[in-house]
């Protein structure tokens, strides 16, 4: 579209204009995504004042080159001192142009990004691009009129939706919302230019949408289809300060004029960002990140590629991890010893598959192609032509050697062999294989189809190849893997085994199974210890109890006595007939009155907060033994695992950076008087890096940039 008649002035390094008969452009190329960095803003007010004053041009277009329109913010100017034009006074400058100004958006135009087209009167895009405003994900709303405007574009209802889900929409949906003018194909500026032509032609008049009252109207004076929907869309976000503070905001969008209601966000917004919750969602962005990055790998080591799949047992596990790879549109085997064993396996995905379309979460069509890319074989020659091979049969370790040394023989050389283990040894499985270092763990959670954590277990002689191998399929799978060092439990389990512990103590000591969990389902997670011990069946933990030697007597005493969770109807709770609610379990309160009377211990009254602090600080001790053992790479690892595969709910940041939160010497203290009142329990001495960082006024992410600085 740059013809030869336009003249292209360079603003500054990152804005040139151009005037092209009566249109003039308004260009940012600030790679790699347009963020909205100082001179870019300053540089858009700037080009925008020429343009306005040139008499020949009538509109202007605001397009990007590179990638993509403005992705958002320039996150390297977030904690330094703000040199103007901020966001908001640029987006005032554009849509207080007095000649129309048309955004022309292709890539994704997020947060700042968006809100900046926003204050465009019209906008159009090209089909492939994305609109959004991502802010709620980060404890945040869209402080810089997103809340104010959209609603004045798209309606109150509608914007809240938008805000609360946090999600890009494709330009398509973005048409029909109401929120582009024109969805095109062609080149930005040419998209762009070719509107601007409309708009000059058919003389479109250009409101400020900050001056546009006809989609809030309504709202305004019947607040209560907004009300119901706001209820409706945080029932399930209690405890949480960004979905409130996004209903708020959109809310003033009708309640207030416009200039009120930005003042009020700019304070909301701040408050937010400087609370504990945007802190701890902040932190888990980061942490996502950095997970991906595994240091002292020798340099080319590259993750291979995987086109195939197969999974050795169609049970509970094999099933869901299929299913991820069929999502994924990777054709994946799945194995199993006899043909009855693989029907059952096959008909419970099916009933997963039909859920999902009944629910709508995915379409019949995409049910039958998921279906087709899964092929069930009672003979393991079909591992022959896969890339990996996760083995999800029963727990035992002279079968699980069988079979890798079997397969090891029936595989291509460099196919990546993995264990979804939860508990066994992983170098003792890989002992019985001549090229151990394909070997890796691959631990999935249960549901595999759901949980997103898998943990990437490294033997002692997996190579990089093979780990790089399962990370990457990991994450095309949909899932978050985090690298762990091989000891019992790994990272998650072995945490867990401390909550555990505590919990049953609780129980000892003076609790009733709904005070232990209500004291952390209160904190906001989904299910308490207790209840997520019924669910997953009580006699698990006893029999690894048994094998293991070390007792826990309430726990013991209510399998003993044939309740085994959910499953038999009673465990700690008592449940009726279909129904999974938790209720009070008389047989098993007179259990736990009378171990207690048998231990010598007198109950006592506990508080909430010591309940909490009881069943966290040990796994909190336990995750820094972890770190300082090298088992975790890093404390917002751990974060991750909890946060992933454990119900750790995101806006409480994860175990480490709770730790952190609630103060180290604070825990080490904690940590002392527990040990003290429970002898022989050596794990509840706080850890060595625990006690270093306290004593030093530092916490685990301080610890965690130092190191990653070295
Ligand atoms: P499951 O009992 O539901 O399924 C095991 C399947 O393996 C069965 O279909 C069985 O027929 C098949 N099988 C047994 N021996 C076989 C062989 N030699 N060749 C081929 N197939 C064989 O068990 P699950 O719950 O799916 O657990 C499988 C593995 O995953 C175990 O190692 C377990 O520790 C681990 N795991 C389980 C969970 C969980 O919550 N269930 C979570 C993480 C990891």
């Amino acid at each position: 579209m740059r013809a030869d008649t336009a003249i292209m002035t360079q603003v500054n390094d990152k804005i040139s204009t151009r005037i092209d008969g009566d249109i003039g452009f308004i260009c940012s190329n600030n790679p790699p995504v347009n963020a909205l960095g100082q001179a870019v803003r300053a540089g858009v007010v700037e080009a925008l004042e020429a343009l306005n004053a040139d008499p020949a041009v009538k509109a202007i277009v605001l397009y990007c080159e590179g990638r993509t329109f403005f992705a958002g913010a320039d996150i390297t100017e977030f904690n330094k001192p703000r040199v103007p034009p901020t966001i908001q006074e640029m987006i005032l400058a554009l849509e207080n142009s007095p000649k129309p100004v048309i955004a022309a958006i292709h890539g994704t135009a997020l947060g700042g990004g968006f809100e900046t087209a926003l204050g465009c009167p019209f906008r159009v895009a090209i089909p492939s691009a994305k609109v959004g405003l991502p802010e709620i994900n980060l404890g945040l709303f869209a402080g810089g009129g997103g809340t104010q405007r959209l609603p004045r574009i798209i309606g109150p209802e509608k914007a809240l939706e938008f805000v609360l889900s946090g999600k890009p929409v494709s330009a398509a949906q973005a048409l029909a919302l109401g929120i582009l003018d024109a969805v095109e194909e062609g080149a930005p500026d040419a998209i762009g230019a070719a509107f601007a032509r409309r708009v000059i032609d058919e003389k479109l008049t250009a409101v400020p949408v900050s001056r546009r009252d006809d989609k809030i109207a309504a709202t305004r004076a019947d607040p209560s289809a907004f009300d119901a929907l706001a209820a409706k869309l945080t029932a399930r976000s209690k405890g949480q300060e960004a979905p409130a503070a996004n209903v708020a905001s959109v809310r003033r969008s009708f309640t207030l004029p416009f200039d009120e209601a930005m003042a009020i966000d700019a304070e909301a917004n701040r408050a937010l960002m400087a609370g504990s919750q945007s802190r701890a969602l902040r932190h888990l962005f980061f942490a996502e990140r950095e997970a991906a990055r595994i240091p002292g790998l020798p340099e080319g080591a590259k993750a291979r590629d995987v086109a195939k799949a197969a999974i050795i047992g169609a049970g509970t596990m094999g099933g869901g991890i299929a299913m991820c790879f069929a999502g994924a549109g990777i054709p994946v085997a799945v194995i199993d010893t006899t043909q009855e064993a693989l029907d059952r396996g096959m008909e419970r995905v099916r009933t997963n598959y039909a859920t999902s379309v009944k629910r709508g979460s995915i379409s019949q069509a995409q049910m039958d192609e998921r279906l087709a890319l899964i092929t069930p074989a009672v003979d393991r020659a079909a591992v022959a032509d896969a890339d990996v091979v996760i083995e999800a049969v029963f727990e035992d370790m002279a079968v699980k050697q069988e079979i890798f040394a079997d397969i090891e023989k029936r595989v291509k050389p460099g196919t990546v062999l993995a264990s979804n283990t939860s508990a066994l040894d992983v170098d003792e499985i890989a002992s019985v294989l001549e090229r151990p270092g394909d070997f890796v763990g691959m631990h999935f959670f249960s549901p595999a189809n759901v949980m997103k954590l898998l943990e990437v277990v490294k033997a002692a002689k997996t190579s990089p190849e093979a780990i790089l191998t399962a990370m990457a399929v990991g994450r095309r799978i949909g899932k978050m893997p985090i690298l762990s060092g091989n000891c019992d439990g790994f990272i998650g389990n072995r945490m867990v085994a401390k909550r555990s512990a505590q919990a049953e103590r609780l129980l000892q000591q003076g609790a009733f199974p709904q005070q232990v969990d209500a004291a952390l389902t209160n904190l906001g997670f989904p299910m308490g210890p207790l209840t997520t011990n019924d669910m997953s069946g009580l006699d698990i933990g006893y029999s690894i109890r048994k094998r293991r030697g070390t007792p826990f007597p309430i726990a013991d005493a209510i399998v003993e006595s044939g309740q085994l969770g959910q499953k038999t109807g009673s465990g700690y709770y008592r449940y009726e007939p279909g129904d999974r609610t938790p209720r009070p379990n008389p047989q098993t309160e007179a259990l736990i009155l009378e171990t207690s009377k048998r231990l010598g211990i007198e109950r006592r009254d506990m508080s909430e907060s010591e309940m909490v602090e009881r069943l966290l600080f040990p796994l909190i001790n336990e995750g820094a033994r972890i770190i300082e053992e090298g088992i975790a790479l890093r404390p917002s690892d751990v974060d991750l695992v909890w946060i992933n595969g454990y119900g750790w709910p995101r806006h409480l940041g994860g175990p480490m950076f709770h730790a952190d939160e609630a103060g180290l010497p604070h825990i080490v203290a904690r940590l002392r008087a527990f040990a003290a009142d429970t002898p022989g329990d050596p794990s509840l001495q706080p850890a060595a890096l625990l006690v270093e960082l306290a004593e030093k006024g530092q916490g685990f992410s301080e610890w965690q940039k130092s190191r990653a600085a070295n």
